[in-house]
C-alpha cells in the first residue's frame, strides 16, 4: 500500500532537544521547497516524547525561529506528548497479532547475543519490573527506493534485530510514534536528514504489521560539523537565529544544491522562498553530507 494517488503532504518533525541549527533548518526547508513544489501541504509535528531529553521551551523556540525563516505550519502542530492513546492502540494492535513482546533483557543479556535481540525475550519475565516492548523482526529483507539515495535495503534480523517499540521507562519509542502519526496525518512524503536512513527499513515493517500506507522517502544529505560529525541539538551546534534569517536561509538553499547566486537581489524571506521553490529539483540536491564551516556566520 502506498501514498502515490494521495495529495502531496510534507511534514518536519523535530525533537525539541535543543535550539534550531543549521542542520535542522536544511531538513525543515528541504522538507518545505519539496511539499511546495509539489503544490502540497506542509506540517510541524513536535516529537516530545522523550521528556529527560527534552529542553524546557525548546519546542516553543523552534516554533518561532521556522517562522522567522518563512517556514509556518499549514495545520495546528501536532504535539506526540499527545498523543500517547494512539501509541497504546497500535502496540495492542501488534501485541495481539503476536508481533510484540514484553522483554525484561538486560544490556549484558543482549550482548551475550552480540547486541541483538533475536526472536524471544532470553530474560525471566519478573512482574516487579515494567518490560521494554519489542517488534518480533522476521528473517527477510525490507528496502524501498529513496527518492535522493536510491535503493537501501537492510536485513533487519542480523543488522537491527527486534527493535525496541516501548521502553522500559515507559515512554514510546521514536519508532512507533512516527509512523503511527506520518499515518494518522496523511503524509504522502517523508523528507528529512539521511541519518534516519537506517531508521526507514524498521518504520516499513511496522506500516507493514499495522496495515498502514508506506509514504515515499527522501533523505537529504547531513550538514558536518569540522571533524565530520552529524551537526546535533544537543551540542547546541550552530544554532540558527531568527533575528537575521537571510544569511543562514541563503547557506542553506545553497546547501540543497539551489542557484542561490541567481538570487542575490532578492532581500527578504517571502520571495526568496519562492523562487526556491519554484527552481527546487531532486537531481540538485547532493547525494553526499558535506562539512559546514562553523567559522561562517549563519545567523
Ligand atoms: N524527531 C526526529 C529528529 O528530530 C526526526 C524524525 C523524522 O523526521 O522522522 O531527529
Amino acid at each position: 500500500m502506498n501514498t502515490d494517488s494521495l495529495p502531496y503532504r510534507g511534514r518536519f518533525a523535530p525533537s525539541p532537544t535543543g535550539a534550531l541549527h543549521f542542520g535542522s533548518l536544511v531538513a525543515a526547508l528541504g522538507s518545505w521547497l519539496r511539499a511546495r513544489h509539489c503544490g502540497g501541504s506542509w506540517i510541524v509535528r513536535i516529537e516530545d516524547l522523550d521528556p529527560p531529553r527534552e529542553v524546557p521551551g525548546a519546542a516553543q523556540q523552534q516554533i518561532a525561529t521556522l517562522a522567522a525563516f518563512g517556514l509556518v505550519s499549514d495545520e495546528p502542530v501536532l504535539w506526540q506528548h499527545e498523543r500517547h492513546a494512539a501509541y497504546a492502540a497500535a502496540l495492542a494492535q501488534l501485541v495481539e497479532q503476536n508481533q510484540a513482546f514484553a522483554c525484561w533483557c538486560s544490556r549484558s543479556d543482549l550482548e551475550r547475543n552480540q547486541g541483538l535481540h533475536r526472536g524471544s525475550c532470553i530474560a525471566t519475565a519478573d512482574a516487579q519490573r515494567t518490560p521494554a516492548w519489542r517488534l518480533r523482526v522476521p528473517d527477510t529483507i525490507v528496502g524501498f527506493d529513496d527518492l535522493v539515495l536510491g535503493r537501501y535495503e537492510q536485513r533487519l534480523a542480523t543488522e537491527v534485530g527486534d527493535f525496541v517499540i516501548r521502553r522500559v521507562e515507559g515512554y514510546f519509542a521514536y519508532q512507533l510514534a512516527v509512523v503511527v502519526d506520518d499515518a494518522a496525518q496523511a503524509i504522502t512524503e517523508v523528507v528529512r536528514g539521511a541519518d534516519l536512513l537506517d531508521s526507514t527499513p524498521r518504520q516499513i515493517l511496522l506500516q507493514r504489521y499495522l496495515g498502514l500506507p508506506t509514504p515515499r522517502y527522501l533523505h537529504l544529505p547531513l550538514a558536518l560539523d569540522c571533524a565530520g560529525r552529524k551537526l546535533s541539538k544537543q551540542d547546541s551546534a550552530l544554532p540558527v537565529r531568527g533575528d537575521d534569517p537571510l544569511p543562514a536561509l541563503r547557506s542553506a538553499l545553497a546547501f540543497l544544491g539551489l542557484p542561490t547566486e541567481r538570487w542575490r537581489h532578492i532581500g527578504a524571506v517571502a520571495p526568496l522562498l519562492h523562487a526556491a521553490a519554484a527552481a527546487f529539483e531532486l537531481r540538485a540536491i547532493p547525494r553526499s553530507s558535506s562539512i559546514v564551516q562553523t567559522h561562517h556566520r549563519l545567523s
